[in-house]
């Protein structure tokens, strides 16, 4: 989808003010003699911003406003170096919130509800995002913040919790618990909103059936306001992204080129009417697609398909791009592997060839010489290529509940 005519005069008047605000990126405009766009040929030229420009501007550089019309920041913790740190203004949290609250709607949540959020309240954008979304709609907030299971499993019977907001792996734990404890009839869920990272069928389906509930998959990033700039419809069918705040994009990861709608590759969004920290062409590093055509519910705003991991997580190996979607397939034909997996590929100067070392996590049940097999015959199947398996025992690789970097490509060192 091309950026239409009203988005084009909103990124044309972010560019102003961003050259007008002295801050890092009206240099970068500057030097590129980038001085407003026109058309969506000049949009194309402007250059992608990255996380990186946003840890060279710590702290503040990125801001766009004087000082007091900042009301708040949020950071987001890199896995290596400076944290990023967003300033906000009155209206950016606003339209944060209008955004979240539309995000409930879309899932069917309305004022009667009581939703209890379980993401972390602080320095990052999740839990007062969810509680922000909340008021908004007039819903009643149950701000549990992350953890102490037994008091969530109390206030969710005590309070009759319908809306349980979580990361997919603490749903999953609740789910287990109740199901454990035998508590499923006491609770009175009916929707779950997840945020958006990747997770396999084989737990949304778990969680859903435990817990009786519908799954919505929210989307977001501290750096583009933070979660609840889309969610999926209840056609289930992508996540429609806000078109009047945000617009979204699809390029090739390794060459930058602008995908056509269908095409799977990295999200870059720009951010239409932020103050606080304006950004243009940012590039998430998450991968997906632009579903083609219209939604049946009706909305006309762009879907994204599920996010499908990360473009650091792309590898090209003998000139074929292989996505990490492609392996988690291969990896749940597999009976007893979980959906953990790491990935190294190396040059081997002896027979002058690519490497590939996959080591994935099996249960203690199956036989890992077996399981190896099974794998190593289906990369060859299905991607052509023959890897190492490394087989190790459950919950050895490590997790994380922000996005983990799963593919090492010793290549390029
Ligand atoms: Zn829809």
């Amino acid at each position: 989808m091309k950026i239409n005519e009203t988005q084009l005069a909103l990124v044309d008047r972010q560019i102003k003010r961003i050259l007008a605000s002295g801050n890092y990126y009206s240099e970068v405009y500057r030097k590129a003699g980038i001085t407003g766009v026109s058309s969506p040929e000049d949009f194309e030229k402007i250059p992608f911003t990255d996380k990186a420009d946003l840890r060279n501007a710590y702290p503040l550089g990125i801001q766009a406003v004087p000082d007091e019309q900042v009301v708040r920041i949020h950071s987001s913790s890199g896995t290596t170096g400076k944290p990023v740190i967003i300033p906000y203004t009155a209206k950016d949290v606003a339209d944060w919130a209008t955004m979240f609250a539309r995000c409930y709607e879309m899932a069917g949540i309305t004022p009667r509800d009581r939703i209890q959020i379980t993401p972390g309240y602080g320095l990052w954008t999740a839990g007062i995002g969810f509680q922000a979304g909340c008021e908004k709609l007039g819903a009643m907030a149950i701000p549990m913040g992350p953890g102490n299971t037994d008091k969530q499993i109390q206030m969710m019977i005590d309070l009759e919790s319908t809306v349980l907001c979580a990361t997919s792996s603490y749903a999953l734990l609740l789910a287990e618990e109740i199901n454990r404890r035998g508590l499923r009839d006491k609770i009175r869920l009916r929707k779950g909103i997840i945020g958006s990272e990747r997770w396999s069928d084989a737990k949304r389906n778990y969680i859903a059936r435990e817990l009786g509930i519908e799954l919505y998959d929210i989307y977001g990033l501290t750096e583009i306001y933070g979660p609840g700039i889309g969610i999926n419809c209840p056609g289930q069918t992508g996540m429609h992204i806000f078109d009047d705040f945000l617009y979204t994009e699809i390029i090739d990861p390794k060459t930058g080129e602008v995908l056509p709608d269908g095409e799977e590759g990295e999200i870059v969004i720009t951010t239409l009417v932020k103050e606080g920290a304006p950004l243009i062409r940012f590039r998430t590093h998450d991968l997906s697609r632009i579903l083609p055509g219209v939604c049946s519910c009706g909305c006309t705003s762009p879907r994204l398909d599920t996010i499908r991991g990360r473009s650091d997580d792309m590898f090209k190996v003998h000139g074929v791009n292989m996505f990490p979607s492609q392996v988690e397939e291969i990896l749940g034909q597999v009976d007893g592997v979980s959906s953990e997996y790491k990935i190294d590929i190396a040059h081997d100067e002896s027979i002058n060839r690519d490497i590939i070392m996959v080591t994935a996590e099996a249960e203690g049940r199956v036989s890992f010489p077996q399981t190896a097999d099974q794998i190593r015959t289906l990369f060859k199947s299905r991607l052509n290529v023959t890897p190492k398996v490394v087989i190790v025992s459950l919950n050895t690789l490590p997790r994380s509940e922000k996005k983990t970097r799963r593919v090492f490509d010793h290549r390029e060192e």
